[in-house]
């Protein structure tokens, strides 16, 4: 029998240990049904009892998991399995938290009637659905005058994107028609593009996002769709010019590849994808019920749709010099290198200048400016860092160009945002759990209840120790900066700087390269080398100003504005309960303001949130399987709400009736459940006394149940 410390339940915590998840103990006497405890012998020999675990039957299937009385792991997924996997329904209810889990198979309950059947219902009437959700945020701007958001985070393949245009297709369709036409169609044809230019293969999700997305819906003062806009981050610039085994490039370049053979693209030059370095190195270019020639076609309709047929073509010249790009073997760069030579084609830029600073590198001192050859290795990471700086610019300039082709000529009077979180960034985690104690906290005072929610984690020391001034990354930037510094020379000053200093920080006993962080109930060792290097990522001036000659591509870097792309992907791997961090791809300066800029915009919006579940590795359909289960996903869950268990005064008289003598029942409900409460309940802390409802702490609506039952 295993324990978990989350559990809300005194006993618990008793039992319950800062590091370990979980502590073996052992039934010390069978236990029979109707027994009021478990009596357990923990490993160190202290004994102690729990009283059993089993939800009253019937709060099983319930639609809102809250309503279960433990909510802990086995009875979330127990409650998860019947309404999934026996009745085939993917969504439930965790207090505010939409949980959705991903079926993968396509079900029919995304159709025009059901969101046709959603609209204008009240979310507890119906269902839970991502449509109700929709229709909350939709319904609430219009009552209290309010912009809305809409947090979708899960995991990689759990279904964030997929739920995130299921929200954005509800407020096209019943909010459509305004003045400008089709606006709703524009919006939803940016997917299409976004997806070709920023999803890719994974040996997670075959179409996974790389980058994460807030996009705002505007709606006019009548609540019909006006127009829209998109902030997107941390995209993963590294993939393009390296993938891992199974994975691919971003999809744009497969399309182009698969329809190298139209006349129009000719000029590109390209031909299979299995000849270019930057799309070959998964070895693994197809993806299985994907025909990359006809996301072509889905991709340039919507091109043409947001009105753009002219740049069209330039996006894909720049695309298709990436590709040759990549094949540029620099240190044999001859006077024609093929590649190179179409690259310079396609880029408009001179071969002599390009091919020299390809190879070259100035350095300027106080007094003189001398030129340099590089060594191959610095030559190759030129190169590639590059390739993407072009991408990004690319990717953030098409960013921008929806944008204005999204761009309402009619003043926006409110607006619904979409946040569908790449990697699931922390701060929105944190911010979504912050936001979710706090409705309950309100609650609590409202009902003038005492107690306070301290028992959840809080990982600011962690955040702090990573991301503060003079934090673990600060640290690695100036590093970067010093004439000899190197991986060893910053991992000495993390020690210097934080080991007896801080709790969270240490180092393992044998080596002088690495660092540990004490992340929640979880040590993480990284190693420091080659964290300098990845870090600079930088690109050669001289390249670029040989770009800046170029006709072809300068609208790519004629606007000022740095993009709010990061040069780094995925930088946190969150779970509610702690955060690793991967100071390999972290979030720059620049990332950490327009992050920050999110979280401001989150904060003037009200909040609606959908946790995303993927239950199985193998993408089988209505699966849940138990190592996913047993993994944080199912059991993040159980932390999201706060499992206290309310009725309202009547509700409570009316389902324990059986428990009152004639004496105890007064035309005062209150009185008369606090006498009842009093007879069976002896720990005066298990409940309190609200003014509209009675709070229970987990486990007592089971034990009145079990109560219940016997006089019944
Ligand atoms: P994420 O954005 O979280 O990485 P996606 O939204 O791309 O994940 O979903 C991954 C895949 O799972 C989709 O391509 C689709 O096949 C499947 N999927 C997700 N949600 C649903 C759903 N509601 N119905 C059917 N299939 C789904
Ligand atoms: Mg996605």
């Amino acid at each position: 029998m295993y324990l978990n410390p989350g559990m809300r339940n005194q006993l618990y915590s008793e039992l319950s240990h800062a590091v370990e998840a979980w502590k073996p103990a052992e039934l010390t006497k069978d236990y029979t049904p109707g027994d009021r405890a478990l009596c357990l012998q923990l490993e160190d020999g202290t004994t102690n009892s729990l009283p059993p675990l089993r939800n009253p039957d019937i709060l099983v299937g319930e639609n809102d998991l809250t309503a279960l009385s433990y909510l802990h792991e086995p009875a979330v997924l127990h409650n998860l399995k019947v309404r999934f996997v026996e009745s085939k329904m993917i969504y439930t209810y965790c207090g505010i938290v939409l949980v959705a889990i991903n079926p993968y198979e396509s079900i029919p309950i995304y159709a025009h009637d059901i969101i046709h059947a959603y609209s204008g219902q009240n979310m507890g009437d119906m269902d839970p659905h991502i449509f109700a959700v929709a229709e909350e945020a939709y319904k609430q701007m219009a009552r209290d005058q309010r912009n809305q958001s809409i947090i979708v985070s899960g995991e990689s393949g759990a279904g964030k994107t997929v739920s995130a245009k299921y929200a954005m297709r509800y407020f096209a369709t019943v909010s459509g028609s305004s003045s400008e036409a089709n606006v709703e169609e524009r919006v939803l044809a940016s997917s299409p593009i976004m997806e070709a230019i920023g999803n890719a293969k994974t040996t997670r999700n075959d179409n996974s996002s790389r980058f994460g997305k807030y996009i705002e819906i505007g709606f006019d003062k009548n609540y019909r769709i006006i127009g829209a806009n998109m902030r997107t981050y941390l995209l993963e610039k590294s993939r393009v010019v390296f993938q891992a085994t199974e994975e691919r490039n971003y999809h744009i370049f497969y399309q182009l590849c698969a329809s190298s053979h139209l006349p129009e693209f000719k000029t590109l030059q390209l031909g299979s994808a299995d000849d270019f370095h930057c799309t070959n190195q998964g070895g693994s270019p197809v993806i299985e019920g994907v025909d990359d020639a006809k996301e072509m076609c889905s991709t340039r309709k919507a091109f043409s749709l947001l009105g753009d047929d002219t740049y069209q073509m330039k996006l894909f010249h720049i695309l298709a010099a990436l590709l040759h790009l990549g094949n540029v073997e620099v240190k044999e760069i001859s006077p024609d290198n093929g590649h190179l030579t179409v690259f310079c084609e396609l880029m408009g830029v001179a071969y002599q200048d390009m091919s020299h600073w390809l190879c070259h590198r100035k350095l300027k001192t106080a007094t003189e400016t001398y030129v340099k050859p590089l060594p191959k290795v610095h030559a190759v990471n030129a190169r590639d860092a590059l390739a993407k700086h072009i991408y990004a610019k690319l990717f953030s300039w098409i960013v921008d160009h929806i944008n204005e082709a999204l761009r309402s000529a009619v003043k926006q009077h409110s607006f619904i945002g979409v946040l569908d979180i790449y990697g699931c960034v922390k701060s929105a985690c944190v911010l979504s759990l912050q936001h979710v104690f706090k409705l309950e906290q309100e609650e609590y005072m409202k009902e003038e209840i005492p107690w306070t929610l301290i028992d959840f984690y809080d990982n600011h020391p962690c955040i702090n120790l990573i991301e503060a001034k003079m934090g673990v990354l600060d640290l690695l930037d100036e590093e970067c900066k010093m004439p000899k510094g190197s991986d060893d020379t910053w991992a000495q000053k993390l020690y210097n700087t934080f080991l007896k200093k801080s709790d969270l920080f240490d180092k393992p006993r044998m080596s002088n390269k690495a660092f540990i962080i004490l992340h929640f109930a979880d040590k993480v060792e990284y190693q420091c080398e080659g964290f300098l290097e990845k870090n600079k990522d930088t690109v050669n001036e001289e390249q670029i100003n040989v770009l800046k000659l170029s006709k072809v591509c300068l609208f790519l870097f004629r606007s000022g504005q740095t993009l709010n792309l990061s040069p780094v992907f995925q930088s946190y791997f969150t779970t509610v309960r702690g955060v690793k961090f991967d100071p390999l791809s972290r979030p720059c300066p620049q990332f950490r303001n327009s992050l920050h800029l999110l979280m401001e915009t989150l904060n003037g919006t009200t909040p609606h949130y959908v946790r995303c579940i993927k239950p199985n590795d193998l993408k089988s359909p209505f699966t849940v399987t138990t190592a996913c289960a047993r993994n944080n996903r199912i059991r993040s869950i159980c932390y999201s709400p706060v499992p206290v268990d309310r009725w309202t005064y009547q509700e409570f008289f009316n389902r324990y009736r059986v428990l009152m003598i004639q004496k105890d029942i007064l035309s005062d409900r209150k009185q008369t459940c606090r006498n009842v409460l009093e007879k069976w309940v002896q720990d005066q802390d298990k409940y309190q006394f609200g003014k509209n409802k009675i709070f229970f702490r987990a486990g007592q609506v089971a034990y009145l149940e079990k109560l219940r039952s016997d006089k019944l």
